[in-house]
């Protein structure tokens, strides 16, 4: 039987001005300054924030012996509805499974009365995202070094049957070498038997290819991360993402006409416009596969560094 109803406080009342944004979420009680799993055979210390994202936050913590993580922690609260811990299962499922040198590294993943613990190799170095706001653009040869490493990962998924789905800049994160590593598999999918389509319409506006937009009946696969691969070259090179315009639903027009331009002011080499055009091919049968984009000229004959020194943080290395 359904409760009585009654009223429901503050739910029940009217917006008044300013309007509560539709996404406005309560800030959660921290996770405590000492984490520790149910059977206590972990401890680990909450050393800062580094970061919050749809529905986690992300600390620096340190284990007993000094060594130090990140820790993704998701609220009981939040994990409400069966669809919400479905997701978190998938995510943790998928990410646990993958061991690569350009995928951040799965550690432990527990919980407390709470919240639930993901722990996660640190990536000290923040996101391409974060590095790209402070240079605007990255030269060419870097973006070689990046795109490489994000390929590499992005091939050691498929292979494992993994789809990302939200390959963006600000989910490439840096280790304190400077070498790539993916992360965040909140959208993740796996692939359980081969040709088997996904329907799901998800990712980020700027990075969505079209079929996920436009061919609902038909579905998705892994094509769907070279286009967004397409995107993070565009952007690496260019400072911004290649569809980007006001609002969302203008985004997604200009990626159903297949809509961008390299600017005229900016030098971006030939090689490189080329293969972003190949990358952003709408169809995803016609797409080159990632063998084909690191066998492309761009990459083949153009410099690429052995490593990104840290000076890169703030200018552009010189690499000649
Ligand atoms: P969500 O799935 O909720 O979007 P993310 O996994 O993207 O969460 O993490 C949110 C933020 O936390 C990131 O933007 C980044 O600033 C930080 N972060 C996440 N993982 C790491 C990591 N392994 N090392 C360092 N910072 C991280």
């Amino acid at each position: 039987t359904p409760p009585p109803a009654q009223p429901q406080g503050k739910l029940k009342e009217p917006p008044s001005p300013p309007l509560p944004r539709q996404n406005a979420k309560v800030t959660p009680p921290s996770p405590p300054k000492i984490i520790t799993d149910k059977n206590r055979t972990l401890e680990y210390i909450r050393v800062g924030l580094l970061g919050e994202g749809g529905f986690a936050r992300v600390y620096e913590v340190q284990d007993p012996r000094g060594s130090r993580a990140a820790c993704k922690v998701v609220t009981k609260s939040s994990l409400k509805t069966k669809k919400a811990k479905t997701k978190l299962y998938a995510e943790i499922k998928i990410h646990r499974s993958l061991e690569h040198p350009n995928i951040v590294r799965f550690q432990d993943c527990f919980e407390d009365d709470d919240n639930v613990y993901m722990t996660l190799e640190l990536c000290h170095n923040g996101s391409l995202m974060d590095m790209l706001r402070r240079r605007r653009r990255f030269t060419e040869p870097e973006a070689r070094f990046f795109m490489i490493q994000l390929i590499g990962a992005c091939e050691y998924m498929h292979t494992h049957q993994v789809i990302h789905r939200d390959l963006k800049l600000g989910n490439i994160f840096l280790d304190k070498n400077m070498n790539v590593k993916v992360g965040d598999f909140g959208l993740a999918a796996l692939i359980e038997s081969p040709g088997e389509r996904k329907k799901t319409i998800c990712g980020t506006p700027n990075y969505i290819a079209p079929e996920v937009l436009f061919d609902t009946a038909n579905g998705h696969s892994f094509e769907v991360d070279t286009w967004s691969i397409g995107v993070i070259l565009y952007t690496l090179v260019v400072g911004r993402p290649p569809f980007q315009t006001k609002d969302v639903k203008a985004i997604y027009k200009r990626i159903r006409d297949n809509e961008y331009e390299f600017p005229a002011d900016r030098v971006v080499s030939q090689q490189v416009q080329e293969l972003v055009q190949q990358t952003l091919t709408p169809d995803p049968q016609q797409r080159p596969t990632l063998h084909e984009i690191v066998d492309h000229r761009w990459f083949t004959t153009g410099i690429v560094p052995g490593y990104i020194p840290a000076t890169a943080h703030d200018a552009p290395p010189d690499f000649r």
